[in-house]
């Protein structure tokens, strides 16, 4: 199977960030990578892999080199943004049932509306059982879905901002209804909210669930469906969760596909990069740090020093997104500093935003490096920034890498309509990412 169609399938399986990581521990198990909690000690050519609380991974190909050289680290994010059902979310208003949400991420929220919503993610019973939830991708699978004004009575909405006219509370999807008492007949009258009620039964009847198991739920809400060509001759792909699904995958294949490394390899998918990549998952926790001193401690005597060289030591590649150039909105970029789809990878040396705020800035002699690597690959690659000075901005991980005193770079795909619910990309692109991560993981 070429790099595309395995990375729409890996799109189709991963909608959230557990369900990525769970896909990528299959794929790295079936390349012999195994759990580090069931091996004590490792040697050149082992494979590992540290999970946490299933929402990040880290794999480790340990190489003959002392791990005090550094590591090339291969790093992307599996969160996306989306909307979660709130922990006291269901509720009947005039016979529709409706389930409450919060967005998650930057989203543009008149985008949510009116599409199929799919449901993903657990919820957690106090007898210690988790239960998986997964509705709304199997063709026959209802779906959910956000309502909005018909155009007739929408005078009003439409003269207002986009940023307002959907309220983030209004982001309430409907998952049930019930008939209309008209209370003319009182025999038969519903008790109030029968239509929720019945909800709630169905809930029990298929997870096991009471209402105030919701507490301890964590649900979301993502587009429905799997992932499309798009266009008449297929060349790009349409999909939801490619920032930064986009780079995870194809980092994960390339570390997967590396036969034999003299120097340490290790691939990061990390959580919550979309809200500044907090928690005990996100960049900003000490997860890399103490995955990789798990590897160390089973190589070697460990020593403190040796993680702080070997961190200090190492190579990065922050992978993730850019802003494809928008033949629609060129007013936005500066075109010479713009990334293309079918550009191929895209370099960002810095990111940021006002004057590069939160930014990384990489080090001109690491993108030499670099250059030379892909030229002689035959890799297309392209220097580009999110868009004009001033208009916005955004940042990614590698500024909580770089802390440790390793080189690193932004490197990823071109994305068409970041964040929007379904995003569009160049399988070129894929291809050529897949390429350079796998150059970049030879680096001496
Ligand atoms: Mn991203
Ligand atoms: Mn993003």
């Amino acid at each position: 199977m070429n790099i595309s169609e395995s990375y729409k399938s890996f799109l189709k399986n991963g909608k959230t960030e557990r369900e990525c990581t769970c896909e990528i521990i299959r794929l790295a198990e079936e390349k012999g990578y195994v759990d580090i909690n069931k091996v004590s000690s490792l040697k050149a050519g082992d494979k590992v892999y540290v999970a946490k609380w299933n929402k990040s991974i880290a794999l480790f190909h340990v190489g003959s080199l002392p791990m005090e050289n550094g590591m090339n680290i291969l790093g992307a994010h599996i969160d996306s943004p989306r909307l979660d059902i709130k922990q006291n979310p269901l509720y009947e208003s005039d016979f529709i049932v409706y389930l409450n949400t919060h967005y998650y991420g930057g989203i543009k929220k008149y985008q949510w509306v009116t599409i199929p919503l799919a449901l993903h993610g657990v919820v957690c019973l106090k007898d210690g059982t988790t239960v998986n939830i997964s509705i709304g991708e199997n063709p026959d699978d209802p779906v959910f879905c956000i309502s909005d004004i018909l155009p007739h009575l929408a005078q009003k909405q439409m003269e207002g901002n986009a940023k307002e006219f959907i309220p983030g509370e209004d982001l309430d999807i409907i998952c049930g209804s019930g008939i209309v008492d008209n209370g003319d007949d009182n025999d038969k009258k519903k008790e109030k909210d029968s239509a929720k009620k019945n909800i709630l039964e169905l809930l029990k009847a298929k997870y096991g669930m009471e209402e105030k198991d919701f507490n301890s739920a964590e649900l979301e809400v993502v587009p429905a469906g799997a992932p499309r060509d798009l266009g008449f001759d297929r060349s790009l792909i349409l999909a939801y969760g490619q920032d930064d699904r986009s780079c995870a995958y194809t980092s994960v294949q390339a570390i997967l596909d590396t036969e034999k490394t003299e120097k340490t390899l290790c691939c990061l998918c990390v959580d919550k990069e979309e809200i500044g990549s907090v928690g005990a998952t996100g960049m900003a926790s000490h997860f890399m740090e103490n995955a990789v001193a798990e590897v160390i401690a089973r190589l070697e005597d460990y020593s403190d020093l040796t993680l702080r060289r070997c961190l200090n030591n190492s190579l990065m590649l922050s992978s993730d997104v850019n802003s494809a150039y928008d033949p629609l909105n060129t007013g936005l970029y500066d075109k010479k500093n713009s990334s293309f789809l079918g550009g191929g990878i895209v370099f960002n040396k810095y990111t940021g935003s006002r004057g590069k705020s939160g930014a990384s800035d990489a080090d001109p002699e690491f993108i030499a490096r670099l250059r030379n690597a892909l030229d002689n690959a035959g890799i297309k690659y392209q220097l580009a920034e999110l868009g004009k000075v001033d208009q916005g901005g955004g940042g990614t991980i590698a500024y909580l890498a770089a802390k440790y005193g390793m080189y690193v770079l932004d490197a990823g795909v071109s994305v068409l309509s970041m964040h929007a619910p379904w995003e569009i990309t160049s399988k070129f692109d894929i291809e050529e990412a897949y390429r350079a991560y796998r150059e970049f993981l030879k680096l001496a």
